[in-house]
C-alpha cells in the first residue's frame, strides 16, 4: 500500500472531496487547501510527496503556486488540474516545471492513476548513460548515436537524434517546444521553438511505422508512446 502524502489544491469543495476520498481508498495520505496562499505554506512545512494543483484559484494562482513551489523545492511533483482549452495555461505550467497535467472534468480513477505513474517516475529519473533504450521496433543506442528500426539503422540528423533521445528517456511525458529545444540546442544548431515541428516531421518519415511513438499533444507539445 502507497501511503505517499498528497496535497490537494482546489477551491471547489466538491471536488477536493472527491480527490480527497479517491485518493485515501488507494492508501495515499492526503491534505488539503483551498487558495494558494496555504498551498505555498503547506508545499514548505510538510514538503509532499506530490501536489495536485488546480489553476484557476482565488488569488494566488496556481502558475503562481506553480513558480513559488518548484522555486523552492524542485523535487515535489506536480499535476495541474485545468480547464481543457487552457492550453497556453498548460504550456507554461509545464515550463515552470509542472510534471504533467490533467484537464477537467477528469475520472476520479484517470487521476489516481496519473498521480501513481508521476510518483514512479520520480523514483526512476532516466540514467545518464544508459547504453540502449529498447522498444518493440525501436532501438536508440545514445553514446553511438544510432537508431534502428525492425532492426534496419535509420539515418538520422545530429538533431532529430537528439529529439527522439530526449522524448524516448521519459515515454509519457508531455514536453513542451521550448523544453525540446533546450534540451537538444546544440552549440552550433539554432534550434527554434517552430524548427522542432520541422525537425519531427523530418524524424517521423526516417522512422516510418515507428514513427506513433512519437506524439502530437495539440497545442502543448509532443510525447513518447510506448
Ligand atoms: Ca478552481
Amino acid at each position: 500500500m502507497p501511503n505517499e502524502r498528497i496535497l490537494i489544491v482546489e477551491d471547489e469543495e466538491a471536488i477536493r472531496e472527491l480527490i480527497q476520498y479517491n485518493l485515501e481508498r488507494e492508501g495515499f495520505r492526503s491534505s488539503s487547501v483551498g487558495t494558494g496562499e496555504e498551498a505555498i505554506k503547506l508545499a514548505k512545512s510538510d514538503q509532499p510527496d506530490l501536489m495536485l494543483l488546480d489553476l484557476m484559484l482565488p488569488g494566488v494562482d496556481g502558475l503562481e503556486v506553480c513558480r513559488a513551489v518548484k522555486r523552492e523545492s524542485e523535487d515535489i511533483p506536480i499535476i495541474m488540474l485545468t480547464a481543457k482549452d487552457d492550453e497556453s495555461d498548460i504550456v507554461t505550467g509545464l515550463e515552470l516545471g509542472a510534471d504533467d497535467y490533467i484537464t477537467k472534468p477528469f475520472s476520479p480513477k484517470v487521476l489516481v492513476s496519473r498521480v501513481k505513474t508521476v510518483l514512479r517516475r520520480k523514483k526512476s529519473a532516466p540514467s545518464p548513460d544508459i547504453s540502449v533504450l529498447d522498444f518493440k521496433y525501436l532501438q536508440i543506442f545514445p553514446a553511438r548515436r544510432e537508431v534502428f528500426v525492425s532492426g534496419e539503422p535509420a539515418d538520422l540528423t545530429f538533431t532529430e537524434f537528439g529529439i527522439l533521445k530526449f522524448l524516448a528517456e521519459r515515454p509519457g511525458w508531455v514536453f513542451t517546444r521550448s523544453q525540446i529545444v533546450d534540451a537538444v540546442r546544440g552549440d552550433n544548431y539554432a534550434v527554434t521553438d517552430r524548427s522542432v515541428d520541422f525537425q519531427i516531421v523530418g524524424l517521423r518519415k526516417k522512422l516510418g511505422f515507428c514513427s506513433s511513438y512519437i506524439q502530437t499533444v495539440r497545442g502543448v507539445g509532443y510525447k513518447f508512446n510506448e
